[in-house]
């Protein structure tokens, strides 16, 4: 049995309720995945952190090696100047030769100090990489227990959109076919808005003040009344 229009405006009015809270809903749903992206994302970029220090202390320790090399060297050289130093003939070779193991042994302390310097940064960097990994461990726990909330926020939203959009099909069922029509019409070419109530004596979709005749025809409910400006279909609360 056919409905009046009042109870046809009602069930409008109902549904634009329902359809407002469906396209959030579907909107919420939507962004999960971004969100998800996002955070892996983020942890990915903390991941790089932990590259940077690694290929730091990976630098550090090539110096390092480069040094010992030195350090060797330098002390081959010393030991070759004290072999040959007894097989010199004058004093001024002898001097000559003191003082190039003098030059090589300064040097040597040179070396060294950087040794211990590049030691120092060594250990630095270490700490940085443990504290570094201890963090993202950290992150990683929080990361996981993120996706696991929002996994489960997602499926709280798609149960909810069920309920709801069984209870849409249902009240759509009630509907008049060819009311629904334009209603269908409407919300989707009007971002999601079908049905406003005039307040203020103004459309509440696109706030445009309706003339008295309007508002009248709207009271009278014995036709669909559309504003003139955005075309919604438009209703009193009472
Ligand atoms: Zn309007």
């Amino acid at each position: 049995m056919a409905i009046n229009l009042e109870e046809q405006i009602k069930l409008l009015v109902e549904m634009q309720g329902m359809d407002t809270h469906i396209f959030k809903l579907e909107d919420d749903l939507e962004s999960i995945p971004v969100r998800i992206k996002t955070s892996d994302e983020e942890y990915k970029n903390k991941m790089g952190n932990l590259k940077n220090l690694e290929e730091a202390y990976k630098a550090l320790q090539v110096k390092k090696k480069q040094k010992d090399g030195d350090l060797e060297a330098k002390e081959g050289a010393i030991k070759k100047f004290q072999t040959q130093m007894y097989q010199v003939k004058t004093n001024k070779e002898y001097a000559a030769f003191q003082q190039e193991i003098a030059r090589t042994k300064a040097d040597i302390s040179l070396i060294e100090e950087d040794i211990i310097r590049l030691l120092d940064e060594i250990e630095e960097e270490n700490k940085n990489i443990t504290r570094e990994k201890e963090f993202l461990k950290q992150e990683d726990v929080k990361l996981i227990e993120e996706k696991k909330r929002l996994n489960e926020e997602a499926g709280r939203i798609k149960a909810e959109l069920d309920s709801i959009k069984k209870q849409r099909s249902a009240m759509a069922e009630k509907a008049d076919r060819a009311v629904l029509a334009k209603y269908d019409r409407i919300i989707q070419n009007k971002d999601g808005l079908a049905v406003v109530p005039v307040s203020n004596e103004s459309c509440q979709g696109c706030f445009r003040v309706m003339p008295p005749q309007v508002i009248n025809e709207i009271k009278m409910k014995d036709r669909l009344v559309f504003c003139e400006n955005c075309a919604r279909i438009l209703y009193i609360n009472e």
